[in-house]
């Protein structure tokens, strides 16, 4: 339907308390007359992952899902990238906190979309939040649920007032976590770190797909737990996520990150990323949703 028809209830239950679930997936012109969806059923997956974690009913399966997603690609014929947001949100059924017999509402939408941080800056300039990443005595980080992006918005505002391009959360017991919308990795001494899933992270798609074009082209990926000061002291510095795609960090807390321009293992993997997800890499096919318009 159009856009502008797409609406919901003011008392509609995931804006009131957050009750939601969504995905951030991409589609990438790849030809004229094609978009090419990266990841399909891994992020419809986890969508289903997400509501179940939840205990919100959803009623497509993976394959619907999926199906639906290509389907909102084909309906929208502008040229360039897109960025698509599935959203399943607990819908009108009353005030009360349980919300385990309202209806759980579905929709998808695209927007156009070219990229997430300002293109004209070659590397970012991050800060630690004061903010701790939503914890797991308290909430569900491995969720893409939409309750947790106020502790990700609050994070991000904080950051832009002082004047930075991003927050970088720490956990709990004081551990570096994520960014508030993308996974974070540190090289060094030519090694590529990662925090653990039990760091209060989502578990990104690009985060995966990173550490698979990683290991291939020969670097060691390790996933242990890095303290704020291994990123103070570390070669490279870089966010990955759907949105923002491979990020370099240039800047953390005021200090230079090795030589304050993106890196070299950075720019390797940034440039395999994009050739992945642009369609130019015949090992990473299967990743892709070839999507053709009718002429
Ligand atoms: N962490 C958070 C909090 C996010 O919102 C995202 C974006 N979905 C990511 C990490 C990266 O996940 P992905 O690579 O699947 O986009």
């Amino acid at each position: 339907m159009p856009f502008e028809r797409a609406s919901c209830s003011v008392l509609t239950h995931g804006l009131n308390y957050g009750t939601s679930v969504f995905e951030g997936i991409r589609a990438y012109e790849t030809r004229l007359d094609e978009k090419s969806i990266f990841r399909n059923r891994d992020h419809m997956e986890r969508f289903i992952r997400s509501a179940k974690m939840l205990r919100m009913n959803m009623r497509y399966d993976t394959s619907e899902l999926e199906e639906a997603v290509k389907q909102v690609v084909l309906a929208n014929r502008e040229s360039g990238d897109f960025y698509i947001r599935p959203i399943a949100y607990v819908g009108f059924g009353g005030i009360s906190l349980d919300y385990t017999n309202y209806p759980v509402d579905v929709a998808i939408g695209a927007l156009s979309f070219s990229s997430y941080f300002d293109p004209s800056k070659k590397g970012l300039r991050a800060c630690i939040s004061s903010w701790r990443r939503v914890s797991q005595d308290s909430g569900l980080p491995l969720a893409k649920a939409g309750g947790n992006y106020l502790n990700s918005s609050l994070a991000k505002v904080e950051a832009s007032t002082n004047g930075y391009d991003e927050a970088i959360f720490l956990d709990q017991q004081g551990y570096v976590s994520e960014g508030t919308g993308e996974n974070v990795f540190a090289v060094y001494r030519g090694e590529i770190l990662t925090p653990p899933v039990h760091q209060s992270i989502l578990e990104g798609i690009t985060r995966d797909t990173v550490s698979a074009i990683a290991t291939r082209m020969g670097y060691r990926v390790r996933e242990k737990p890095v303290t704020r000061g291994e990123l103070y002291r570390c070669d490279e510095l870089f966010f990955s996520g759907t949105a923002a795609g491979v990020a370099p960090v240039v800047e953390l807390d005021g200090r230079v990150i090795g030589t304050g321009e993106e890196g070299s293992v950075t720019r390797s993997l940034r440039e395999e990323y994009e050739a992945v997800v642009r369609g130019k890499r015949s090992y990473a096919e299967n990743w892709l949703t070839r999507v053709s318009y009718p002429k």
